[in-house]
């Protein structure tokens, strides 16, 4: 098996600082989150960013300071949301791509999400990722229903470039961690591609064994999951890296370092370039 991809969802849109006070804001914080969550394990850093007041942004200015933070404290690959919060609109979500990061992520389609709607209309996806290949961005496919994995090999065609998908599953209003989603799911990827799974809440660990064990990668980190275990909060991102390190290491399993990550993900070591 290909050493597994740790991913790091460590800020997100919706977790507040009331609810964890140790929630990265600041690029500083972010970039010694990242730090940290490098030497935990992890190879991918997916980001959000936050405005000084904690509230979830798509400013380009704010991904750009963030993800030099980034860099300048890790070789973690910088992958953007496209997604940003629920409320916010096409124009808002696609502008910080122009900052030409390795990585994006890209939902391709519209999903119930809690009491709210993540609108990813067919154009919306069409035009995202259209912008992401004319700027050598790789897409990571968020996937929440089966029917996305269709619209992402409809909208990529004739791809240039890896395919790579995330499975998320455990959404309030979208697909749950059944314990056949995953192998369900897996199933009808084109083949050659790669995936992580993201079990969201309590379905973080059982989703991780299930794609440690099944030759997948993973995603964790504070947008995904809160909780080390019932009533035990996690106290870092780095925390919940370590844990799915142990997983991995208890199944026999290595760890990706970023640059592998970047060899299975068809990146170039230098950023925003494909190995073509
Ligand atoms: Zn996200």
């Amino acid at each position: 098996m290909d050493p597994l991809i740790i991913t790091v969802a460590g800020v997100g849109a919706e977790l507040t600082l009331d609810q964890q006070p140790n929630l990265p804001i600041t690029p500083e914080q972010v970039g010694e989150d990242a730090a940290r969550c490098e030497a935990a394990g992890a190879s991918i850093y997916h980001l959000h960013v936050r405005d000084r007041e904690g509230a979830p942004t798509m400013s380009v200015s704010a991904f750009s300071e963030a993800s030099d933070a980034i860099r300048s404290r890790s070789n973690l690959i910088v992958q953007f949301t496209s997604g940003g919060a629920v409320t916010d609109p096409e124009a808002d979500r696609i502008a910080p791509l122009d900052l030409r990061p390795e990585m994006a992520s890209l939902t391709t389609g519209t999903v119930n999400f809690g009491t709210d709607v993540f609108w990813n209309p067919p154009g919306l996806v069409e035009r995202f990722y259209r912008r992401m290949r004319e700027l050598d961005i790789v897409p990571e496919f968020e996937i929440f229903e089966p029917g996305m994995i269709a619209n992402a090999v409809a909208v990529s065609g004739q791809a240039d470039h890896h395919l790579h998908f995330d499975l998320v599953l455990g959404v309030p209003g979208a697909m749950p961690a059944w314990e056949d989603s995953v192998p369900f799911l897996v199933g009808h990827l084109p083949s050659g591609s790669s995936w992580s799974a993201t079990g969201i809440g309590r379905a973080n660990i059982p989703v991780a064994e299930q794609a440690i064990e099944l030759g997948g990668h993973v995603r964790t980190g504070f947008e995904d999951v809160r909780y080390l275990g019932p009533g035990e909060p996690a106290a870092s991102n780095a925390q919940l890296v370590d844990r799915v390190a142990g997983l991995a290491r208890e199944r026999g399993r290595a760890l990706a370092t970023p640059g592998q990550a970047r060899s299975l993900l068809g990146l170039d070591a230098s950023a925003g370039t494909l190995t073509r």
